[in-house]
């Protein structure tokens, strides 16, 4: 108890991970090995995203179930409520909750190509944040997602800051960002939720840069800024897989240690269900186990008690 209450109440910077559910049973036993791997590096919570066209989702659930029950990690199962009814998220609820998963990252999602919206369905994440707390009232822990560099469909730039305050007013306890590569982006976009009443941690998502090629498709079909110096050295060591790699840590690295020193609780790591680059990451920031932070050092009831 001694341990969990220091780490409550100690301001240590905490890391998360960001897994996928594999398509394919090569993937899946690659995924066993990182999970195996990631454990070790004790984070505070490994989270699971969800497909939102639906093929993979028992995989996401197993997952969560497997993460917990063999590596005694606290979970985080992302939902979108998208294409899904009222009845199958309620479903997917019950049987996270049974699986003993305390944590949900509450999306909307995109329809899936040749998907439609569902009839009486849950439009936005604030829907989902709202159908989750009237069913399960605190029994889950709720992040929603936030777009320093603003979601692609929104309105404009303060309505889309002003629907990520909705999602907090209607329970979320913590935002985790979409990626970035300028620190200074994500601290601008920190900066305004704080000025519009948005009192909850913040958290940066991180992408380390594993491989040229999965760099340039993912950086293309999102409108995320890349600053010149990354694409100019990128292009030049493009050829040389280690040397990619090398880059993504060291780059990664310094983006975090500005971003620690700034302030951020956490951070969050898009691991892409890679080992070694993450652990040389966390290394690299001199991070310590976020192990004894669980459950919830953002659940509200959490942030009350370390305030004293
Ligand atoms: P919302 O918060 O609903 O916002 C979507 C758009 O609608 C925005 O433009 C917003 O400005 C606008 N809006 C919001 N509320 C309202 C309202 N009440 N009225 C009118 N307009 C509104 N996708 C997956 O499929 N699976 C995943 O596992 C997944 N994980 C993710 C994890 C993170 C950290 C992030 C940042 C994104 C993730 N996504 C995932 C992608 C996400 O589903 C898409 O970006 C999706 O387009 C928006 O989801 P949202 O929850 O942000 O939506």
């Amino acid at each position: 108890h001694n341990e969990l209450n220091q780490a409550l109440q100690s301001d240590e910077v905490w890391y998360s991970f960001e897994l996928f559910p594999p398509k394919t049973e090569r993937g899946r036993e690659n995924l066993r090995i990182k999970l195996n791997q990631l454990a070790e590096l004790e984070p505070l919570i490994v989270d699971i995203t969800w497909g939102a066209g639906g093929s993979s989702n028992t995989t996401s659930l197993r997952i969560c179930k497997r993460a917990q029950q063999l590596h005694g990690l606290n979970t985080m199962l992302h939902l979108t409520c998208v294409s899904m009814t009222r009845e199958e998220l309620k479903q997917v609820l019950q049987s996270a909750k049974e699986k003993g998963i305390q944590n949900i990252l509450a999306l909307r999602g995109d329809i899936p190509k040749g998907g439609k919206k569902v009839d009486n369905g849950l439009n936005h994440a604030v829907d989902l944040v709202k159908f989750i707390r009237s069913l399960h009232e605190d029994y889950f822990g709720i992040c929603v997602a936030g777009y320093p560099e603003v979601h692609e469909e929104a309105e404009s730039p303060e309505k889309d800051l002003f629907y990520l305050k909705q999602k907090v007013d209607a329970g979320a306890d913590m935002i985790i960002s979409q990626m970035f590569f300028d620190p200074k982006i994500f601290l601008d976009f920190k900066n305004k939720c704080r000025e519009i009443g948005i009192k909850c941690p913040i958290i940066p998502g991180i992408m380390p840069i594993m491989s040229y090629s999965g760099f340039t498709r993912m950086t293309k079909f999102t409108t995320v800024n890349v600053p010149k110096e990354i694409t100019e050295e990128l292009e030049k060591i493009k050829d040389d897989k280690i040397k990619v790699i090398d880059f993504g840590v060291n780059t990664c690295v310094k983006m975090c240690k500005e971003l620690i020193k700034e302030g951020v609780e956490g951070i969050h790591i898009y691991c892409l269900n890679q080992f070694r680059p993450v652990e040389r990451i966390i290394k690299g920031l001199s991070l310590r186990s976020s192990r004894y932070r669980r459950p919830y050092p953002w659940r509200r009831s959490t942030i009350q008690k370390r305030r004293g």
